[in-house]
């Protein structure tokens, strides 16, 4: 009989981090971090494969899935020593999407899930806080409604300003519990005013009604879009997480944060991350009270004045630091955390591998194979070579002023400015002359290409990321803003044109592949850094290509970019997108067998010419 829900919790799990596809990318993780014996708020995940049961049969569950997610309920039940549903020690749950991978487009999240007019009693008397408990209270029936039952936010907050107008209160702090209260049977009036149906009230109707509001949201418009977007195929699904709630907004030890174990800009190893004092987790991405540092090197690199996690709950903190520091060592990779601490005990609520910068990526790598954490030959494979490339060009100071003509698609990363030509023949010409030239076209042809090359970029007012222009940009390392459908050509007249503001031919302009951005006139730059982790990551792909190790390039194309990068043999090869011609393959290996910075940069300037 297949599994349809697997349970986790209580240092325990039934999945683990390797069924992504089964549990999605966050049950999985919270199973394993679970099995880890970290704490965990118990919960169960409801699998990918009920969704696909679900679109495959007339939107009908399984028919042994109520059974189970009973069953799991109670195994949750007994970990929690709580009873959803009961007045007087009721349990809440959270009811979170889940795909493989992390999509945007899906249902957001319901905390608080179980509040009704009775068990809102309950969790008062529990919690000695009155002012909690409606407060958690009006936050689910703005969520639940939100999401579940699609009766938009502004309602809500039309409602709270009233009352805080009438309170002649302005922050949310100030409101007493008498004054949620209030809110809360105003909002339920809203609801059965809005919709001509009272705001649902048994704890297992709400449970169902979210459980299918995620799979619901699996075909929405948001999602559908986002997944042709990423190529991912409707087939997979998406996993509902149910999680005990734990709650940081029980009085000033309790908290809620994000943190990333290393800089995800920077790279540098140290814990980076926000938190709120007294707050529930959507608080922190909404924006409506600033998150502070969670170190307290951070808060004083901000310039904060309001005390750092560190400082102010150092015992949790401590706990916190060590908690990161097995999670990423167990995933060997900087990861992405979210967390809460209720009346100073911590629970943990997701990871993940972080995203990061190119920047930081490298970095990250270097860093974590010197450790000792992953091999060398790991650690080449975790820089992409898209990312390793965006590092080779110059790009435009952070600090200059941009004045934005128009913008296109980012084709290929790197920045460059010179004077505008319509023509591959004027541009080669104009290159052999000295000039730098971008070379602006309606699209590219396979004509075209001594102009691409004489080029310091290109623009084309057609095509998308894989035109040829895209392809061929990226193949030679120049930096291309594809399909700024803005910009009209006049080849008679030796112009474009923008919205009605005219640019000849000879003027100069500025390219920002990387953000496929044309700018006015000349952009300052920064020369790209190719000292430090890049020259130790160099070594070390040299260092494996000399053991050569045999290519394991899944086809010829990738293999050639491998050994580009001087990477035989490594997976250096995942981006399928990208092309290098002879002429980078050679420089970019005479960048690596140099053995003295200057020989680095006389092998670049042949691929990312740099401008003063
Ligand atoms: P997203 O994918 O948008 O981050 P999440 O499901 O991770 O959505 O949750 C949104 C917020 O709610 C996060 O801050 C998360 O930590 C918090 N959260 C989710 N489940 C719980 C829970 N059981 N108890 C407390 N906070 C929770
Ligand atoms: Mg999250």
């Amino acid at each position: 009989m297949t599994k349809w829900v697997y349970g986790f919790g209580g240092g325990s799990a039934d999945g683990d981090a390797s069924m992504k596809n089964l549990l999605g990318g966050k049950g999985a993780n919270l199973a394993e971090m679970s099995s880890l014996g970290l704490p965990v708020p118990p919960g169960f995940t409801i699998t990918t494969e009920v969704c696909t049961y679900y679109y495959a049969n007339g939107e009908a569950y399984p028919a042994e899935l109520v059974a189970d997610v009973k069953a799991a309920l109670a195994k949750v039940e007994n970990v929690v020593g709580k009873t959803f549903g009961s007045v007087e020690n009721p349990l809440l749950v959270s009811v979170r999407s889940g795909a493989r991978a992390s999509m945007p487009g899906m249902m957001d999240t319901v905390l608080n899930l179980g509040l009704n007019d009775e068990t809102v009693e309950g969790l008062a008397k529990l919690s000695g806080d009155r002012r909690f408990a409606f407060d958690s209270y009006r936050r689910f029936i703005t969520m639940y409604s939100n999401v579940v039952l699609g009766l938009g936010h502004d309602h809500f907050e039309e409602v709270l300003d009233e009352h805080k107008e009438r309170l002649g209160v302005s922050v949310d702090t100030e409101l007493t519990a008498e004054n949620w209260e209030k809110i809360v049977a105003d909002y339920k009036a809203l609801v059965e005013r809005e919709l001509g149906k009272a705001f649902p009230q048994d704890p297992h109707a709400q449970l169902w009604g979210a459980v299918g509001a995620v799979f619901e949201s699996w075909m929405n418009d948001r999602a559908k879009f986002y997944r042709r977007m990423h190529d991912i195929p409707e087939s997979w699904g998406t996993a509902v997480n149910v999680q005990s709630m734990v709650f940081g907004n029980m009085g000033e030890t309790s908290a809620t944060g994000v943190a990333f174990t290393r800089n995800p800009s920077t790279g540098e190893n140290k814990l980076y991350g926000e938190f709120l004092i007294n707050a529930q987790g959507e608080d922190v991405v909404a924006g409506i009270r600033t998150p502070q540092s969670l170190t307290k090197a951070g808060r004083e690199e901000m310039g904060e004045t309001a005390l750092s996690m560190e400082e102010a709950m150092p015992v949790v903190f401590g706990q916190f630091v060590d908690v990161v520091g097995r999670l990423e060592s167990h995933y060997r990779d900087m990861q992405d955390i979210e967390f809460t601490v209720e009346q100073g005990r911590l629970w943990m609520l997701q990871t993940r591998n972080g995203k990061r910068t190119a920047k930081s990526a490298l970095k990250i790598a270097v860093d974590l194979a010197a450790e000792g954490v992953i091999s060398k030959e790991e650690g080449i494979s975790r820089v992409e070579p898209a990312a390793l490339d965006q590092l080779l060009h110059p790009t435009l100071d952070p600090k200059a002023e941009r004045k934005i003509i128009t913008t296109g698609l980012p084709a290929s990363p790197g920045a460059a400015t010179g004077k505008i030509v319509f023509d591959a023949d004027e541009a080669e010409r104009a290159a052999q002359n000295g000039d730098a030239v971008i070379l602006v076209r309606e699209e590219t042809s396979p004509e075209d290409i001594h102009g691409m090359h004489a080029a310091r970029g290109i623009v084309t007012a057609r095509g998308g990321m894989t035109s040829h222009a895209a392809v061929v940009a990226r193949g030679m390392g120049r930096p291309c803003v594809s399909g700024a459908g803005d910009i009209r050509i006049d080849d008679k007249a030796g112009t474009f044109t923008v919205r009605g503001r005219v640019f000849k031919a000879g003027e100069v302009i500025t390219i920002d592949g990387a953000k496929g951005e044309v700018l006015e006139g000349a952009v300052a730059m920064i020369e790209p850094e190719l000292t430090g982790d890049f020259q130790t990551l160099m070594a070390w792909a040299d260092d494996v290509r000399r053991l050569k190790v045999r290519a394991n390039a899944e086809t010829p194309l990738d293999a050639k970019t491998a050994r580009g990068f001087g990477a035989e043999g490594i997976g250096l090869c995942r981006t399928e997108h990208m092309f290098f011609d002879d002429t980078r393959i050679a420089a970019v290996r005479e960048m690596i067998l140099a053995d003295n910075e200057a020989g680095r940069r006389a092998a670049l300037a042949k691929i990312a010419p740099f401008q003063k």
